[in-house]
């Protein structure tokens, strides 16, 4: 068993390795970048295309989509105005930080302001796994339930903000904003967080002014 151990922590280190590189040559491009994490369907993809909506006038911005298949959300992305690299997993359930390594080479990092990561929908490794981005953003939903953060609490610790998106279904669900805030609380104190809601746009003139003042104040 102790030579499984090993195996696993090796992987985390090379992992860790690659992200440091990715981290240093978005910095040297002067590239803000963001690792977006979520479960499949609480709105990742959405939330990329309304900030573009917004964004794609003032700044250039690249896209960088995971999935098992498809290329359905980087062809998403890029009819939204992004630059957009699709990721094929191949079966995997995350980004690791070789894939966006490999992506980032598809890409020339001096023409961007802004990079998009829309990782793998999963609540559970994504966040084992560094990818050398700025920060790492998690988007919950309203219809998921006000539990996740009680079930998957390493998800909610390793995160720089929090998007709680499709507030406007709160009439319609029993979502305890009260209770699912306790539990991120306990987890994260003091998290950045952002409810919204991507289809009425309540919510995003925050989102969108914290993400301009990061990009501004990139190193
Ligand atoms: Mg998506
Ligand atoms: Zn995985």
């Amino acid at each position: 068993m102790t030579e499984n151990v090993t195996i696993v922590e090796n992987i985390h280190q090379s992992n860790d390795q690659i992200a440091e590189r990715n981290q240093q040559q978005l910095q040297a491009a002067g590239v803000f970048s963001l690792n977006f994490m979520a479960s499949p369907g609480a709105g990742k993809t959405s939330l990329i295309e309304r900030t573009l909506h917004t964004m794609k006038d003032s700044f250039n911005i690249a896209v960088v989509d995971g999935d098992v298949a498809s290329s359905i959300d980087a062809d998403r992305a890029a009819k939204a105005g992004a630059t957009a690299v699709q990721i094929n997993t191949g079966g995997s359930c995350h980004v690791d930080a070789n894939m966006l390594h490999s992506a980032l080479a598809e890409l020339t990092l001096e023409d961007f302001d802004l990079l998009l990561v829309e990782n793998v929908g999963n609540l559970i490794c994504p966040a084992s796994f560094k990818l050398g981005t700025d920060k790492n953003v998690l988007i919950a939903s309203v219809p998921e339930g006000d539990d996740k953060p009680y079930k998957y609490p390493k998800m909610y610790q390793d995160v720089d903000a929090l998007v709680i998106n499709k507030i406007d279904l709160m009439p319609y669900i029993d979502f305890d904003m009260a209770y699912f805030q306790k539990g991120v609380e306990i987890l994260s104190p003091d998290l950045l967080s952002f409810p919204i809601s991507c289809k009425t746009e309540e919510g995003m003139d925050a989102w969108l002014a914290w993400l301009e003042e990061e990009i501004k104040h990139r190193s």
